[in-house]
């Protein structure tokens, strides 16, 4: 089974229910259905097929679905990129990609222009039309350009389908990583399915579930979390193109919404935002967050504000994504990302490689069937990541007696003064209990007495907190080498189009 086989079903025992709604258009099962087939025929008839590599790289918009589900159906390989990269960063994937297609807005066709000569495996742009028509006689591409919804019309659903191994890669996820460039991280159709499912399972997901999807869809958190898991039971996606707390209540209030799922800056903001929209998340039964800790002062802010339940979970690219969720059957603990999701085993273990003793800090690896199945082109990085069938997460963590788990930091983000190690989590965590702080984040500094120096970057609403008080203030909290060294005040913190806040950013800032 492979979730675009799992769609074709859906369609089949609930035609009529909607499985997206955009900009106040629903689309049934049957008509979702009906597009992925078309385009699937139409790419297998321009001569896709398996083992073609196709590149995603449109917004939160049908076309992402329609794309994705169509070109997997074929069983090409799909390579979601994010569409605000520049032309480097876009070129580099789609070359190490070894793309064939390319599935766009014209919105961004400029700088395809600039990029085509790059790439001459590329045989076809197919332009997702998102206003007035686009001059295509006028554009150096025009020869290779071919209308998005035109080529699923010209579409059958007449289909036949190939045979598609589960092991056979579905999609390549590029993942940022902090030192060289991005490494594209092989999904199978197992892994995507296995993981939709568990996840979906785990949640409880049901035919019922409206699931706001404002996550960046090209994001794995997005992908599996608010895509192909409710689609997977039959449920609504409500398709945010692009987040604002504004737009998530009104969509949350209009189509009663009962599943949001964000990281933790989108819930600060909509806490921030959110006083008088209290009532538009009364549908809502679950809150999911995840991609990086979520500080447990927000989180209990956000439940009560809202009187919703958080639950937090983790994952990352190379695990398609998920691997642990705070349960809905048994306690929730504040600060964890919960135990291990069905079929996925985590646990915690030293240098060596050994499981550490409940309570003891060491670093986070998981095996199942949703680990990758390596890094596309990258044999020895692959090694390195999956040792003897577990995947080295890069991140610190620690396990409970009651088998919860509690992500420290990443490994390479840990601080080391003089000796010590300071986690900026458990700093940020501290300052995100002070009434004043709206935001925070902890990065090393290079110090030449201690090696590294704690600097904290704070955004605040009371423009008479000082440095000296936030200082006094994690001296109550924290033992005397955890506590900032130098804090600064910004207006806002940079962030990358998930939201994750970028650490790498604010290390340059200190550094120059
Ligand atoms: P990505 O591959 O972009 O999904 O990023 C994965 C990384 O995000 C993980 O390796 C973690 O460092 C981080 N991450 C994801 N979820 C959490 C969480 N709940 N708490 C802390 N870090 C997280």
């Amino acid at each position: 089974m492979n979730i675009s086989q799992k769609l074709s079903m859906t369609a089949m025992e609930q035609p009529t229910k909607p499985a997206y709604i955009f900009q106040g258009n629903e689309t049934s099962y049957q008509e979702l259905e009906g597009a992925v087939t078309k385009f699937a025929s139409s790419l297998k008839s321009l001569g896709y097929g398996k083992g073609d590599h196709i590149a995603l790289i449109v917004g939160n918009t049908p076309h992402f679905i329609i794309g994705m589900y169509g070109a997997l159906r074929i069983g090409a390989t799909v390579i979601p990129v994010n569409p605000i990269y520049t032309v480097d960063e876009m070129g580099y994937i789609l070359k190490n990609g070894d793309v064939k297609g390319i599935i766009t807005l014209d919105l961004l066709l400029e700088k395809f222009e600039h990029m085509d000569a790059m790439l001459p495996d590329v045989q076809d742009y197919f332009i997702a039309e998102t206003g007035a028509p686009i001059d295509w006689e006028g554009s150096s591409l025009s020869r290779k350009m071919k209308s998005f919804t035109k080529t699923v019309e010209r579409g059958s659903l007449d289909l036949e389908r190939p045979e598609l191994d589960e092991e056979d890669t579905a999609v390549i996820l590029y993942t940022s990583g902090t030192t060289g460039k991005p490494k594209g991280a092989m999904l199978t159709h197992k892994n995507l399915y296995s993981n939709a499912s568990d996840v979906a399972d785990y949640l409880q997901y049901t035919e019922n579930d409206r699931v706001i999807a404002a996550l960046p869809m090209f994001h794995v958190f997005c992908l599996t979390v608010s895509l192909n898991a409710p689609l997977m039971n039959g449920g609504t996606i409500l398709i945010v193109p692009k987040f604002s707390p504004q737009d998530v209540f009104n969509i949350a209030a209009s189509y009663k919404a009962t599943v949001f799922a964000g990281v933790p800056t989108m819930y600060n903001y909509l806490l921030q935002t959110g006083k008088e929209h209290v009532d538009t998340f009364k549908d809502i039964r679950l809150c999911i967050s995840g991609g990086a800790s979520m500080p447990v002062a927000l989180l209990t802010a956000f439940e009560k504000q809202f009187n919703v339940i958080i639950s937090e979970g983790y994952g990352l690219s190379e695990a398609s994504p998920v691997t642990c969720f705070n349960p809905l059957d048994r306690p929730r603990k504040p600060g964890s990302i919960g135990t291990s999701i069905l079929n996925v085993e985590n646990k915690v273990v030293d240098e060596l490689g050994e499981e550490v003793n409940p309570g003891e800090v060491g670093e986070l690896v998981v095996r199942g069937p949703n680990v990758m199945k390596g890094y596309y082109k990258l044999p020895e990085e692959t090694a390195m990541t999956i040792r003897e069938g577990w995947l080295y997460t890069g991140d610190m963590a620690r396990m409970d007696d009651e088998g919860y788990f509690y992500i420290v930091d990443r490994k390479k983000d840990m601080i080391l003064v003089g000796g010590y190690n300071v986690y900026p989590r458990e700093v940020e965590e501290v300052l995100y209990q002070h009434d004043d702080v709206t935001e925070v984040a902890v990065v090393g500094a290079p110090d030449p007495d201690l090696g590294e120096a704690v600097i904290s970057f704070v955004v605040s609403n009371n423009a008479s907190l000082t440095e000296e008080e936030l200082v006094r203030y994690c001296g109550e909290h924290l033992a005397k080498y955890k506590v900032p060294s130098k804090i600064e005040f910004m207006e806002e913190l940079p962030k990358n189009t998930t939201g994750k806040i970028l650490r790498k950013n604010l290390r340059e800032k200190v550094v120059q």
